[in-house]
């Protein structure tokens, strides 16, 4: 099969017509794939994909490639939509693996690193954003949200956006909060807790100053109180209007931790799903992360609503909460996106290696014919698109679509022997990383590198930076 429409080149001074010969329009063309999986429906045994101004052109079987200003070879290697994070805090990476919090449980864990992260600054925060981007990249992520939710000073969102748009990858900022601070019977520290007034004004400031809902966009921003036992109602109430009025996203963590539960039981009166469809945020403009600890009845009522669920098996369990039942939340019909979580809970940030958890977890809880790799993909793709509200464009390869695309690297020595079905071995063997990452067209990742200019000197720069916020706690 071979699907494809013409290109459309903008200002690009050509005419095709049936007189004149046809120059290439495309400008990309990643062949000779032993198997292009679209996500709509193909998989393509010998595959390619043509790219132009950053929307898939076409895709085929061998054969009847386009021509093309350039070629990608894609010999020997797996090609799929890139991957969708519906979750991610990137700046925890300046305080991953931190030793003296490895051991705790959610609210401890809090404790113990936000003292670090009133240390954040716009310098600290767009480095951190760039190496995090890069990183996602080369676990063959194209489109993350990320949820930053300690602001000890203005503007960090900002300098997190700076960096995305050197990195190139599709940005979803969420703006976190916290407005409930120790005091007043919150997790965090006053340095991290901003008023409702602050959180709503600046919200609604980035919203003005950076969300694009056109389709193809490379930022939206949603809002996102970082938990309902770490905000005041009125935040959540708040907020849930504003969203409404401004027509974007809504971001929380919802049910991840058994002392989540514990705080709205005794604080409402109601368990955490309950109280969430209190403050009004029971709708399809909402997703949220984990869902670990949720009764039929509650993943009924999310399924009802349209609530996506950010599924991050990686972070929970190292955490010891355990992984959201990937099986439970899809028999009751809802919306299972990936995500890796943050860089200081999950440590890693490969949506590969999340995916791959994903599975062995799905099965763990539902048994061998739980979940398959399949089911997996697409929670990293298509349903991971509708979890960020952008089904209807995000997540399969097809002609008009945006030209976000991964070529994976099958090692021969981890693959020699995997011959029946290749989107199982993907997820089965491995590690696997990306041969190419494309996002809008342009490689992020090309030849298993980065193409982004300074790498060697933010690494460095991130050292020196995540190494002074960490002596913070040596100091505690
Ligand atoms: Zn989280």
């Amino acid at each position: 099969m071979t699907v494809s429409v013409r290109p459309t080149r903008a200002g690009a001074g050509r005419t095709p017509g049936p007189d004149r010969e046809e120059l290439p329009v495309n400008d990309t063309l990643i062949r000779d794939a032993e198997l292009v999986v679209t996500m709509d429906g193909d998989e393509i045994p010998g595959g390619w994909v043509a790219l132009a101004d950053g929307t898939v052109t076409g895709v085929g079987r061998a054969g009847d490639e386009p021509t093309a200003a350039r070629t990608l070879s894609a010999r020997g290697a797996l090609v799929t939509p890139g991957l969708i994070n519906t979750h991610h805090h990137i700046f925890q990476n300046l305080t991953r693996a931190y030793a003296p919090a490895t051991r705790y449980e959610l609210f401890d864990w809090l404790r113990t690193l936000y003292p670090l992260w009133t240390a954040l600054d716009e310098e600290a925060v767009e480095v951190s954003t760039w190496v995090g981007l890069a990183e996602l990249a080369l676990g063959g992520c194209t489109t993350t949200a990320d949820m930053l939710h300690a602001h000890p000073r203005p503007r960090l969102i900002d300098a997190q956006i700076r960096a995305a748009r050197q990195v190139g990858l599709r940005f979803h900022p969420a703006r976190g909060a916290l407005d409930l601070s120790e005091r007043d019977g919150g997790p965090a520290p006053d340095a991290l807790v901003e008023s409702a007034e602050e959180i709503l004004g600046d919200s609604e400031r980035l919203v003005a100053a950076y969300h694009d809902p056109a389709p193809g966009s490379m930022l939206r921003i949603s809002l996102a109180p970082a938990t309902q036992a770490a905000v005041t109602e009125r935040l959540m109430v708040e907020t849930a209007r504003l969203a409404e009025r401004l027509d974007v996203r809504l971001h929380t963590h919802l049910a991840e931790d058994r002392g989540e539960e514990q705080y709205c039981l005794e604080t409402f009166g109601r368990r955490p799903v309950d109280q969430f469809e209190h403050v009004g945020w029971g709708s399809e403009r909402a997703w949220v992360a984990h869902l670990v600890f949720s009764r039929e009845d509650e993943r009924a009522r999310l399924a009802r609503w349209g609530t996506g669920v950010a599924h991050c098996p990686g972070s929970t369990m190292m955490l010891g909460a355990g992984a959201a039942s990937l099986p439970d939340l899809r028999a009751a019909g809802v919306t299972v996106g990936l995500g890796c979580d943050g860089s200081a809970s999950t440590d890693h940030a490969s949506l590969w290696l999340e995916a791959r958890t994903a599975l062995a977890a799905a099965r763990e809880r539902g048994g061998a014919a739980a979940a398959t790799a399949r089911d997996i993909l697409r929670a990293a793709t298509v349903d991971a698109a509708a979890c960020l509200g952008r089904g209807d464009e995000l997540g399969r390869l097809r002609p008009g679509a945006p030209a976000d695309v991964v070529v994976w690297e099958l090692d021969r020595f981890a693959f020699a022997g995997a011959h029946t079905d290749l989107v199982e071995a993907w997820l089965r063997c491995g590690p696997v990383r990306p041969r190419h990452t494309l996002v809008q067209g342009r490689p992020v990742v090309e030849d298993g590198a980065l193409t982004l200019p300074g790498t060697t000197d933010m690494l460095t720069v991130h050292a020196r930076i995540s190494r002074r916020i960490q002596r913070l706690g040596a100091g505690a």
